[in-house]
């Protein structure tokens, strides 16, 4: 790192990672204390804070997926946005090689992932303009767990649970509540929201993540807007989807909501979802020196102790690889599970891959985690893991079922649950899905013990290749058991009756 700039821009980066701002800590706390202990959700609550607390002490990644880095720059006229964009694009590369980003930017036609965060498109930044002699940078690092979660609607549109969103406040107020509701837990809920209402679809969704750098206890200067966030916060929780789609009391932290114009024959509705790990941070800079000024999001500290509760040990069944069919189906729903000894990572490209070709270790009684994780190098050549939470797993329900069965899989670790075909296959094959908690990406590093290797590191890249990691002590929830029982099934259908009873107008 060369410039003092730069050196300003790497601690903005690094802060955002590893440090959550207080707002959002705020409301996490008021989340924890909303569940009642010894639930599903009081126990992944108090696992993501134990995770929050760590990342900033070890100064490591919240969660490894580290997203998409998305600036808004906001600089003097006559400003050198060239050379900023230099800048911004020299710290990013460092903090990767750092660890403190995870290497996320990937070649849609290759596959190819560029190993330092920069590529087309990548990272993003946005220039705006003003009158201040002052550099104000704005980062957000959202990951794609939940920016699968977004979602937009062209008004009129037919919603289920909610009938007819027409081109009016009662639609949109009903395409927010849906928003929350399709989200269920695969965003890592307890989730935030931003909205928004107008522009085009380019614009609707830029209004919708803007919405998500305002502070969480600010008040819409909009009076209609304020009451529409107001009632959204106080009927959200209605659906009781839950911390990680559990079911419980909180699944809504917070709601923003901006408007635009729009033109006669488009009434667009934008939502930005996102998860927990709602890791967006600002400074102010020194133009000519390139110093930090100030921090944005920071005014009052808020700090967190590490919480007693969490998983309890003392009954979990210990599941070590290889696992008998009779051990796999002698569990139930509910059951918390501590996973020992060798599991192996694997997310899209692996899956794809096993549809047609061997594996290179035996997987036979074995467990895959969908994991993404952050890895480190030492001097010495060995790996460690340095953050290594649970993906979405939705994103391999075209083939988990398949690759169960073909290779003998009796565990798969993820978040978020997976659907009917995959809850048929472990019925079937004999096998189950283990909830591990969305985004305690430092929680389950210190799970593991060793990383015993590591396949198609060249050709998938860090967060795709299959590491084989030698865990101890890794807590899981069976979600999804071999006797077709699922509770993301259950926890759906039971959000879905509760948004009908959200239908009736409020705002006519
Ligand atoms: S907390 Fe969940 S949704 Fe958020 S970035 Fe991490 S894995 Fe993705």
């Amino acid at each position: 790192m060369s410039t003092q700039m730069q050196e300003s821009l790497l601690e903005l980066i690094t802060q955002t990672s590893t440090n959550l701002p207080p707002d959002v800590r705020r409301a996490i706390k008021k989340a924890q204390l909303q569940e009642e202990i010894g639930t599903r959700a009081s126990i992944a609550i108090d696992t993501i804070v134990d995770n929050i607390v760590s990342a900033e002490e070890d100064v490591q990644p919240i969660c490894q997926d580290t997203g998409m880095p998305t600036f808004i720059v906001h600089c003097p006229v006559g400003f050198n946005q060239l050379r900023m964009t230099e800048d911004i694009r020299v710290a990013v590369e460092e903090a990767t090689k750092l660890s403190k980003l995870r290497p996320n930017s990937v070649d849609p036609l290759t596959g190819k992932n560029s190993g330092n965060n920069l590529g087309a498109g990548t990272p993003v930044i946005h220039y705006h303009q003003w009158e201040r002699d002052e550099v104000e940078v704005r980062l957000i690092l959202k990951g794609g767990g939940c920016e699968n979660k977004n979602i937009q609607y062209a008004l009129p549109v037919e919603l289920p649970g909610l009938g007819r969103a027409g081109r009016d406040l009662e639609g949109i107020r009903k395409c927010i509540l849906h928003a929350v509701y399709q989200a269920q837990g695969q965003g890592c809920s307890a989730g935030f929201i931003g909205v928004g209402i107008g522009g085009d679809r380019t614009t609707g969704y830029e209004l919708a993540k803007e919405q998500l750098f305002r502070p969480l206890d600010d008040v819409n200067p909009n009076p209609t807007l304020a009451e529409l966030e107001q009632y959204i916060m106080d009927n959200a929780n209605h659906l009781e989807i839950g911390t990680m789609g559990f079911g419980g009391k909180v699944t809504l932290l917070g709601c923003k909501i901006g408007v635009m114009n729009r033109i006669p024959a488009s009434f667009y509705v934008s939502v930005a979802y996102n998860c927990w790990a709602f890791r967006r941070l600002g400074v102010v800079l020194d133009a000519t020196s390139g110093e930090i000024r100030s921090w944005l999001y920071r005014d009052k500290e808020e700090k967190m102790e590490r919480p007693t509760g969490g998983f309890s040990t003392d009954q979990a069944i210990v599941l070590k690889a290889p696992i008998s069919e009779e051990q796999i189906r002698s569990l139930k729903v509910g059951d918390v599970v501590l996973i020992e000894g060798e599991i192996h990572t694997g997310r899209d490209e692996l899956h794809k891959y096993l549809m047609k070709h061997d594996s290179p270790v035996s997987l036979q009684g074995g467990i895959i985690y969908h994991c993404g994780p952050v890895m480190m190098k030492d001097d010495a050549g060995e790996w460690h893991v340095t953050a290594a939470g649970p993906t979405t797993s939705s994103r391999e329900e075209p083939y988990q079922a398949d690759i169960i069965e073909k290779f003998g899989l009796r565990a798969v670790i993820g978040k978020g649950g997976m659907g009917a075909k995959t809850l048929a296959g472990l019925q079937k094959s004999g096998a189950v899905y283990l909830n591990a908690i969305g985004g305690a990406a430092q929680f389950y590093a210190r799970c593991v013990n060793k990383v015993n290797g590591v396949d198609f590191l060249d050709e998938f890249g860090v967060p795709e290749a299959m590491w084989h990691l030698e865990v101890k002590g890794f807590p899981a929830i069976v979600t999804m058991d071999a006797h077709g029982n699922s509770l993301h099934k259950d926890v759906d259908e039971a959000s879905l009756l509760k948004l009908e009873d959200l239908k009736d107008p409020v705002f006519a």
